[in-house]
């Protein structure tokens, strides 16, 4: 056994050594260590041996949209016990298991429509497997042109190469690897709001798009309902139905549901597709999939679209991660959807109403630009983007944990929090919300 390392060390070592999303080497800021987590709090490393009350955090990031059911919760433990005692991994080629099928099976009673499952090991991966997917679908049906991704302006899908030549292309990152991404076809993102209606002026640009380029491409791919990473905005489900409807018209042209952020229930429909009544013919699941345990991600599709396989010239579909199928990915997966099915439905309709009512006046700030809640997310827009050096300890001051982005502060809850938990979330929100931090 390692020696365990004191809070200092964790910090030291981790500036010496460690590279963090998104953030400079060496740190400009140092990370916040956590020993433990439990339930909706993430527990502070400390040195302080005299310190009764170890300091903790009231969690309102689900650690990005992961950890459904808070932390260290005892069935998840225990699937994943059960499990470890059989086998940890064997490889999928050729070799199957009951943590694998279980899963999928369970995951296409959710997913009507979509009874053929692809496991890989993070949500990008699952996209690219979708990309692939959909162009070797053309490919199988002799119409190899039909290669490129129709997408909308504002969306995330991934860091990978595929995956970030169909997000934003201003917030994506784009103008850095220009000369390498692949020319994807995006719209203007949508107008209406979730409770708008979509008018034909509303779907005219993405309608014109696909009229034009629908000989060369192979799917469009979106985020239903909520654009997470690219700006954290909700739109209208009919503006969903109309995209449906349009690629069925236009040569059947596949739709890719990114559902990795929303899927599970967080948006108050166990699929965000489910707000529009639509079933995409391709969808990717992750996230909070192992209940924010492990890193297990899923590509579903549609009987047509994985038959062409067996005609195609490949023959099969090209892709196999080293780690597909993990068994304990999978268990631990399992109970966390048996677990959800037990509760979501209450918990995040009541969630959502609190944060409705609790997050209303963040509006009085003159810093506010918009509050906007949907299911068990809550987004206060701020005028400017913030500055992360300041608000980040002033929000750790408030005892709770969250991670603004951009000009977005936000919360998306363990369903499992407490009333007075979440309204001591809700209280930094507008605490925080009050102040200018730019
Ligand atoms: C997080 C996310 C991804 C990428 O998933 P990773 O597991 O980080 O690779 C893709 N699409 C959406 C909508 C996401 O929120």
């Amino acid at each position: 056994m390692s020696t365990p390392l004191s809070a200092t060390d964790i910090v030291r070592l981790d500036r010496e050594h460690v590279w963090h999303p998104y953030a400079k080497l060496p740190a400009t800021t140092d990370c916040i260590p956590i020993a433990s987590a439990e339930g909706v709090h993430l527990h502070i490393a400390t040195d302080d041996q005299d310190s009764r009350e170890q300091q903790s955090l009231v969690d309102g990031m689900s650690s990005w949209w992961t950890a459904v059911h808070g932390y260290n919760h005892p069935a998840l433990n225990a699937a994943l016990h059960e499990q470890i005692d059989r086998m940890s991994h064997v490889m999928f080629g050729g070799l199957t298991h009951a943590p694998a099928v279980q899963l999928a099976t369970a995951l296409a009673a959710k997913c009507p429509g979509l009874p053929h499952v692809f496991f890989s090991d993070s949500g990008s991966v699952s996209i690219e497997v979708a990309q692939k997917m959909a162009q070797q679908y053309w490919y199988n049906k002799g119409e190899p042109d039909r290669s490129q991704f129709l997408t909308i302006k504002g969306g995330y899908h991934g860091d990978t190469w595929h995956c970030m030549s169909v997000s934003d292309p201003v917030n994506g990152m784009h103008h850095l690897f220009s000369n390498t991404l692949r020319p994807q076809i995006f719209c203007e993102r949508p107008v209406p709001t979730f409770d708008q209606d979509c008018t034909d002026a509303h779907i005219q640009p993405f309608a014109d798009l696909l009229a034009q380029h629908h000989h060369r491409i192979a799917a469009v791919i979106l985020e239903p309902i909520v654009q997470g990473a690219g700006g954290m905005r909700f739109y209208s489900p009919a503006y969903l139905t109309r995209i449906r409807q349009l690629c069925t018209e236009h040569d059947h042209t596949l739709l890719i549901a990114d559902e990795i952020a929303t899927g599970f229930g967080r948006t108050g429909r166990y699929w965000a597709c489910q707000h529009a009544d639509i079933v995409p013919d391709i969808q990717c699941v992750g996230k909070a999939l192992t209940g924010g345990y492990l890193s297990l991600a899923a590509t579903l599709t549609t009987r047509e679209v994985a038959t062409t396989f067996a005609q195609g010239p490949a023959g099969v579909l090209m892709h196999g991660p080293t780690f597909m199928g993990n068994p304990l990915a999978c268990a631990v997966a399992l109970r966390s959807m048996e677990l959800l099915d037990t509760y979501w439905e209450t918990a995040v309709p009541a969630i959502e109403e609190q944060l409705r009512v609790e997050l209303e006046p963040c509006r009085e700030s003159p810093f506010v630009r918009d509050v906007r809640v949907l299911g068990a997310i809550g987004v206060v827009e701020m005028k400017e983007a913030v500055d992360m050096r300041k608000i980040q300890p002033a929000i750790v001051k408030e005892g709770v944990w969250l991670r603004p982005f951009g000009k977005l502060l936000y919360t998306m809850p363990p369903y499992i929090i407490q009333r007075d938990q979440l309204r001591k979330i809700t209280r930094a929100m507008v605490n925080i919300s009050r102040r200018r931090w730019w």
